[in-house]
């Protein structure tokens, strides 16, 4: 072999070696942009992210009652929020769910939840179903969770996504919750989860004795604060929680 045939073929080798190498990133890329744009998470996923987003978000922060725990630990906060979003249903913020509205931060979800002090015999009100991520939630708590919703596209999202998630003690009713459910009250808690001036009148009225309200009360441009009330025999107990920011309590002005 001469020097002139050895270069030539060491030249094809190089360059096959480059073109492999190219072809090898190419389809590298190819598979990684793949991987990135197929919906993340296998159920597989989707519950070690809760596991994370409990121990990470939520016990670290103090919350330690196993049933709350628990109960967010196990319901599918992925099937609650739209899907193009679906990824990020276990990071630590609010969402958005459509018509301007939100699904609240599981932290706060699970803060909420645990104020309450709930039984399992017990029967709850929320005002504010939105995504009925909450409403989900407090159904593995106790017997019966009544949820109202004032929008009703929000609402009959959530009556679909209560189904998905397999929920079968949770009923929704669309309108105004200023005036709660009264065919099912009394209530031993009730939640809002929409920021209200103050506390609705009807909501207390529909409270059982010994029973908690937790609302989040201010408007859209003041602090709002979590406010907790304790219904007695003889009178009503308030307390300011956390601040916090959640979209307006709104009415249906007839
Ligand atoms: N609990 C929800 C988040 C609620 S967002 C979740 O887990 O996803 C607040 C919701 O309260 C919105 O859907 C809004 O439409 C609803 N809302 C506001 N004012 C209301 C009212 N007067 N009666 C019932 N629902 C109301």
């Amino acid at each position: 072999m001469n020097m002139n045939c050895f270069l030539i073929t060491y030249k094809n080798l190089t360059n096959y070696c480059f073109k492999n190498s190219l072809l090898i990133m190419r389809m590298w890329l190819i598979t990684m942009m793949m991987l990135m744009t197929i919906t993340p998470g296998s159920p597989q996923d989707y519950s070690n992210a809760r596991k994370e987003m409990v121990s990470h978000q939520i016990e670290r922060r103090g919350i330690y009652s196993s049933n709350v725990l628990k109960a967010m630990r196990t319901v599918p906060r992925h099937l609650f929020v739209p899907e193009d979003l679906r990824y990020l249903a276990y990071e630590d913020t609010p969402l958005p769910i459509g018509c301007s509205q939100t699904i609240s931060q599981p932290y706060i979800v699970a803060y909420m939840t645990d104020q309450l002090h709930l039984d399992q015999s017990d029967k709850v009100l929320e005002i504010g179903t939105g995504s009925g991520y909450q409403a989900a939630v407090l159904a593995q708590l106790v017997d019966s969770v009544f949820t109202v919703e004032i929008v009703p596209e929000v609402g009959q999202q959530a009556i679909e996504n209560l189904k998905a998630a397999g929920c079968d003690n949770v009923y929704v009713h669309i309108g105004d919750g200023y005036h709660g459910w009264k065919e099912h009250a009394p209530y031993d808690a009730i939640i809002v989860t929409a920021a209200a001036p103050n506390l609705p009148r009807p909501l207390l009225e529909q409270l059982k004795i010994n029973g908690r309200i937790i609302i989040p009360v201010g408007t859209m441009h003041q602090v709002q604060y979590l406010e907790l009330y304790k219904k007695t025999e003889k009178r009503v107990i308030k307390r300011r929680l956390l601040p916090v920011r959640f979209v307006p309590f709104t009415r249906d002005i007839e």
